[in-house]
């Protein structure tokens, strides 16, 4: 990775943060809620009646755990789970839940990801990998920048030979409203490295990220 996109993704991640730090000083927790107030009486709904009166904390609450990666950090999910290791080998975790939020609707994104590296003197804790996507995952997003956030994560903190990233996921923005189109996936992918100029090596990532796990 050049030094210049290092740099653009720890200014990214400083933005990302220091945004989240001034809307959090000046919007209260009872000012969101007032928002969910007026959403509901916008739809029609009496937000007083019985079903509804805990609604807004509810939702709140809600948004607040599904964009929790905001208030993390790459730095403080690693917490020294980086050890040195002389493996050259691939390293491929599969078919990891994500569960994210579009941005343009604030619906669910509900996919996979399916997340390869190529060692070069450093290897990551492997239950690492599935926190690094979640991080990415409770934020608001598009699919795509969401892939190569994965990506990139992993470039920085490993500086390995390759990364390979593919994230597959179905849009409920698309599936319950405009187009309604369910069953329709989106995947799409990022590649770093050696998986970007070695074909051998793309090839046979993809063959196993394709190939079904025996024990499914
Ligand atoms: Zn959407």
């Amino acid at each position: 990775m050049t030094l210049s996109t290092s740099r653009e993704l720890a200014r990214a991640e400083e933005l990302e943060k220091s945004l989240a730090a001034t809307t959090e000083s000046r919007v209260t927790d009872e000012d969101m809620r007032q928002a969910v107030r007026t959403l509901l009486i916008g739809l029609g709904e009496d937000p007083d009646r019985e079903g509804l009166v805990g609604t807004p904390n509810r939702v709140v609450k809600a948004l607040q755990h599904l964009t929790s990666g905001y208030n993390q950090s790459l730095e403080k999910l690693l917490n020294k789970a980086i050890f040195h290791e002389d493996s050259n080998e691939m390293v491929l975790v599969r078919d990891i839940d994500l569960f994210s939020s579009c941005e343009h609707h604030i619906l669910p994104i509900i996919g996979r990801a399916h997340v390869a590296y190529i060692p070069n003197g450093k290897v990551i804790g492997l239950s690492k990998i599935a926190r690094i996507c979640e991080m990415y995952a409770r934020r608001l997003q598009v699919q795509e920048r969401l892939t190569s956030q994965i990506a990139d994560a992993l470039q920085e903190v490993l500086q390995p030979q390759g990364v390979a990233v593919v994230v597959e996921a179905t849009h409920m923005c698309m599936v319950m409203r405009g187009v309604q189109k369910p069953g329709s996936w989106t995947t799409t992918t990022a590649m770093r490295g050696e998986f970007t100029t070695n074909q051998d090596i793309r090839n046979e990532y993809m063959g196993m990220i394709r190939h079904q796990a025996s024990f499914h």
